[in-house]
């Protein structure tokens, strides 16, 4: 039945609305997304183009890779995140340093920026493909100003190369996951550099409540449920709205139907999930007062 709610809006009884879109991990999963009616595409995860392989991949391998996801949503939004890898889940192409806390080391943007030319190759391969389609370009593990205006600073200088060797580009929308804790207090400084911001549940409870998500034994400690979490994620959004950005939510938590009504009321414009539970959750939403 739930295949019958494709092409229905995400409104509640009392008519409120939210997008639901998907999380996808390569462009092969678009089919899913669209299969399920995602109204975008919320986090498309690039590190699964890095992974598995003996060499990085190639401007025109990630271009044609971004074009093709973009093209395929038509004008919906695809949320591309530039590389998200730490020391954890590297090739051994990539020959980093062993870290001894890896999840606080470098890993998501701190990746980007100690591997430049990396970072530019991706940058230039999302502008170029942003020229084909609604493209948005998130940033990973922010915990700065500084970092936002350096990864700017970044764009800038690949939509300068760009220029010069006659490609056609668009400079996409620009977003930051809010994820570590630092993120969340400053949202509203980080919601005046950018033009939306996406919760990542799964490492903002780790890093909040300093829990290892990858240790089983810390499975009871790492609350979604915690007060903790529950302030930091109504912050963002409260932030976020004042300082004009659209406010999403991509971590597992997105899809906690325990919580959705809460979200609701925090007023989060977004909630991205496993493209299989996007009819789920509309289904729940269309049911609620
Ligand atoms: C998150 O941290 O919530 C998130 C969506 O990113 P990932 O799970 O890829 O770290
Ligand atoms: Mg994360």
């Amino acid at each position: 039945h739930l295949i019958e709610l494709r092409g229905k809006k995400n409104l509640t009884l009392s008519g409120k609305s939210i997008e639901i879109y998907a999380n996808i991990k390569d462009s092969s999963d678009v089919s899913s997304a669209i299969y399920n009616d995602a109204g975008g595409i919320g986090l498309f995860r690039t590190e699964f183009l890095f992974l598995g392989k003996d060499r990085f991949p190639g401007e025109e391998e990630q271009f044609n890779a971004y074009k093709e996801a973009a093209e395929n949503m038509h004008t919906k939004i695809v949320v591309i995140r530039t590389l998200d890898i730490g020391a954890d889940k590297t090739e051994k192409y990539f020959h980093s340093v062993k870290e001894e806390n890896p999840a606080l080391g470098i890993r998501g943007i701190r990746m980007s920026f100690k591997y430049p030319e990396i970072f530019n190759t991706q940058l230039r391969a999302l502008l170029r493909a942003s020229y084909f389609g609604n493209i948005a370009i998130l940033f990973p593990m922010i915990s700065s100003i500084s970092e936002i205006s350096r990864a700017k600073k970044m764009i800038r200088n690949a939509a300068n190369e760009l220029i010069e060797e006659n490609f056609p580009f668009r400079i996409p929308e620009i977003g930051v996951m809010i994820e570590t804790p630092a993120a969340a207090l400053i949202s509203d400084a980080i919601a005046q550099e950018v033009d939306f911001l996406s919760i990542g549940t799964n490492d903002l409870i780790q890093y909040t409540l300093a829990a290892d998500r990858q240790n089983e034994e810390m499975m009871p400690y790492l609350n979604a449920h915690s007060p903790a979490i529950l302030k930091l994620i109504k912050m963002t959004i409260d932030n976020g709205h004042l300082n004009g950005c659209r406010v999403g939510i991509c971590g597992e938590m997105a899809a906690d139907s325990s919580l959705t009504q809460t979200f609701m009321e925090m007023g989060v414009d977004e909630l991205s999930v496993e493209p299989y539970k996007i009819l789920k959750l509309r289904e729940q939403i269309r049911n609620m007062p």
